[in-house]
């Protein structure tokens, strides 16, 4: 008894005092650089947008065409996906992944997709940042390959970790050495049935509170139902969010995986639409591609 006490007491001393995810005094926000002139961490809030899963080439280059047009500088993507159930969609695999870079370069976007397996890395060469999703917040052995690895890794948080075990994932990335590390909320199961999940926005302010990591929302998840996505969003960037991770179709009804929870392009224009006001209120920009920022400087 005595003996777990102080266990638990050296663990909680060791977290708050040699922590490298932990912001220390003064410590600005980490800058993840995705692609030239897109990062995650500054004043600029990034919105990365797309379909669950890569579905076939028509599909993602509409998504992308979206995603472009309406100034999110990141498409995402799912090849390799983690589903409940073995019978549903699982992704085009290496090809999917190809087919995003390819796709995401061709419209001048950075990409995100995830990553299930370290084994699958060589496939995700030219894929901006690796996604651990949900589901493997915890695999360690994935973590420790992606920390030597060097690349921009975007932790979801799992539907059942505590704050302190996502901030101790994100640790075994920067013990590893990599702090190219993106937090993101993705919603906690609770015992709520009326959304998929519950977001967590007090997570969000405590990760930029104690962590130097720039931390992002995903509403999608979160919610699973895409009414619940622009006001989510809003609430996530008046929070201090430094970006979004958000679901876009450009037939939500046609989805092969997560329709329910995707937004319409027009949904997508809307959210940018609003962002601005919300991120004005609160010291922010929504990102924009370089030129034009030297535009406004003049
Ligand atoms: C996803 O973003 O495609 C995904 C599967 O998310 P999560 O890991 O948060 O469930
Ligand atoms: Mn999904």
């Amino acid at each position: 008894m005595f003996q777990n006490i102080l266990k638990a007491l050296m663990q909680q001393i060791l977290l708050n005092t040699k922590a490298r995810v932990l912001r220390g005094a003064g410590r600005p926000t980490t800058r993840v650089q995705l692609a030239l002139g897109v990062a995650l961490g500054g004043r600029d809030f990034v919105v990365m947008a797309g379909p669950c899963a890569i579905e076939e080439p028509r599909q993602i280059a509409t998504a992308a065409e979206t995603v472009a047009a309406a100034g999110c500088p990141v498409l995402r993507g799912g090849a390799f996906k983690p589903r409940t159930s073995p019978y549903s969609f699982q992704g085009l695999g290496d090809p999917g992944v190809r087919l995003l870079a390819e796709t995401a370069a061709r419209h001048g976007l950075a990409s995100v997709s995830e990553i299930m397996d370290a084994g699958d890395l060589p496939a995700f060469e030219g894929i901006s940042m690796l996604q651990v999703g949900a589901r493997n917040m915890q695999n360690f052995s994935l973590l420790k390959a992606l920390a030597k690895c060097g690349r921009p890794v975007l932790l979801k948080r799992g539907f059942a970790a505590t704050v302190e075990e996502w901030l101790l994932a994100a640790e075994y990335l920067l013990d590893g050495g990599n702090e190219q590390v993106v937090l993101c909320e993705r919603g906690i199961r609770t015992f709520e049935t009326a959304t998929r999940n519950t977001l967590d926005l007090s997570a969000v302010v405590l990760a930029k509170e104690r962590t130097h990591l720039p931390v992002i929302v995903d509403p999608s998840h979160a919610s699973g139902r895409r009414e619940l996505v622009i006001p989510l969003s809003l609430a996530a960037a008046a929070c201090g969010a430094d970006g979004l991770l958000v679901e876009v179709h450009p037939q939500p009804q046609e989805a092969l995986c997560d329709g329910a929870q995707a937004l319409p392009p027009e949904g997508l224009f809307d959210l940018m639409r609003k962002l601005r006001g919300i991120l004005t209120a609160v010291g922010r920009e929504l990102w924009q591609p370089l030129p034009q920022k030297k535009a406004i400087a003049l």
